[in-house]
């Protein structure tokens, strides 16, 4: 016997057939002997809708007024599947996020987990019930409903494996598991059946949206095994995992890519202490998240300073910037919007040399120029123009034969 948590997310609940599926599916396992508690989201669209609601009584709708009527999404889906439950003879009981106190903090639309206290659960568990959880809510101090952000039952789901420490948190989706790289780009990715955290962490927040990040980060840090699968196919997904030296682990474990790249150069900055404060503090303050950041050698006592921002910000942060240029009496803005971001991602970086250079002369053989290049631990990034990217992406599959199961190293 072992205790699962099983999250749906919206697609696979997004309709009465798609929840009695549910239903079967928790049933079985239910009847194998496992204690289990479902997370469900909300049916697919429905999150989106009530915002829109929202939006129309207020162009910015009150936040924790937001939070009371986005979070009931949820609570539609958790009765739906327990009455599927019951249905078919199988005991289950729903509750609300703030009804099993998922206690958070009080930062409407994007709560942060604080406490999870297990009573009420393990009592429902212990008498076999299958215990039917919300997603995506809590409650704070004062007992207001608050939200964990977009893709937030995920973290819901995890939170409360680590909580409870279940054998596993399983999550289902509308895909089979995690890519070497995005199979539209590339038909010949392949699913992993293992990926680390840190890796995970990097594809998720290079664009890989498979998992809300929060819940990849809340994993690793409660060393919760976590796994991806499909509720649509037979399959045993993609596990998430501390990296074990017996893993299947080649060098580099995926690609990921950013469509939104935008690039902004500032030349013939005058090279003194605290320019690249004057440079990027009014960016900042114009809220603009800022990536990758390049200051080139000083030239002639100037020089030149690049940096990336999101596409949709690009108008903005070049206004801001224009504005510094005459400050600080620098030559010229220049910029550019049509780019984007292809990054390798593996563990086996920390401890093998010339990866890079591969990356580079497989780049170099299709004449795809770079722009820009960042490197972190277990990642390096390229910024190319965004015509090359199904090319780029296709040539470092290949190059670091992603499309075969790697002999452990
Ligand atoms: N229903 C929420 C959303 O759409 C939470 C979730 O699905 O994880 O963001
Ligand atoms: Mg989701």
């Amino acid at each position: 016997m072992a205790f699962y948590v099983y999250k749906f997310g919206g697609t696979s609940v997004g309709s009465v057939e798609r929840i009695k599926a549910v239903a079967e599916k928790v049933k079985a396992a239910h009847d194998a002997g496992h204690q289990i508690i479902v997370v469900v989201s909300a049916m697919s669209g429905e999150t989106n809708r009530l915002i829109d609601l929202a939006k129309e009584m207020q162009v910015q709708p009150h936040e924790r007024e937001l939070d009371v009527l986005i979070s009931t999404g949820e609570q539609v889906t958790v009765a739906l599947l327990s009455m599927a439950l019951h249905e078919i003879g199988c005991p289950a009981r729903s509750f609300t996020g703030g009804q099993v106190k998922i206690l958070t903090d009080s930062s409407y639309t994007k709560a942060r987990i604080r406490k999870i206290d297990d009573t009420r659960i393990r009592k429902h568990l212990n008498q076999g019930e299958v215990v039917v959880v919300a997603g995506f809510q809590g409650m704070d101090e004062d007992e207001n409903i608050t939200t964990l952000g977009r893709g937030g039952s995920d973290t819901t789901a995890v939170a409360l494996a680590a909580a409870l420490h279940a054998d596993e948190c399983l999550i289902f989706t509308d895909v089979d598991g995690v890519y070497t790289t995005d199979p539209r780009i590339e038909p010949k990715a392949r699913r992993l059946e293992r990926i680390t955290f840190e890796e995970m962490l990097e594809m998720a927040s290079l664009g890989s949206k498979v998992l809300q990040i929060r819940s990849v980060e809340f994993a690793g840090k409660y060393n919760v095994a976590l796994r991806v699968l499909s509720s649509f196919k037979e399959g045993c997904g993609t596990l998430i995992t501390y990296e074990e030296s017996t893993m299947e682990s080649a060098l580099v474990s995926g690609i990921a890519f950013n469509r939104d790249e935008a690039k902004l150069t500032i030349t013939g900055v005058p090279d003194l202490p605290g320019v690249a404060y004057k440079i990027l503090g009014p960016i900042a303050e114009a809220n603009i998240e800022v990536d990758m950041i390049i200051q080139n050698i000083a030239d002639d006592a100037t020089t030149d300073f690049t940096f990336t921002v999101h596409r949709n910000d690009y108008q903005r942060a070049k206004a801001v910037l224009a504005q510094t240029c005459l400050d600080l009496g620098a030559r010229a803005v220049t910029g550019d919007d049509t780019l984007v971001k292809v990054s390798i991602v593996g563990v086996g970086m920390r401890s093998h040399a010339g990866i890079a250079s591969t990356m580079f002369k497989t780049l170099a053989e299709e004449g795809i120029n770079i722009r820009m290049i960042s490197t972190s631990e277990i990642k390096i990034s390229v910024v190319v123009d965004e015509k090359h990217l199904e090319q780029a992406v296709q040539a470092l599959h290949a190059a670091f034969h992603l499309d075969q199961v790697v002999a452990t190293r």
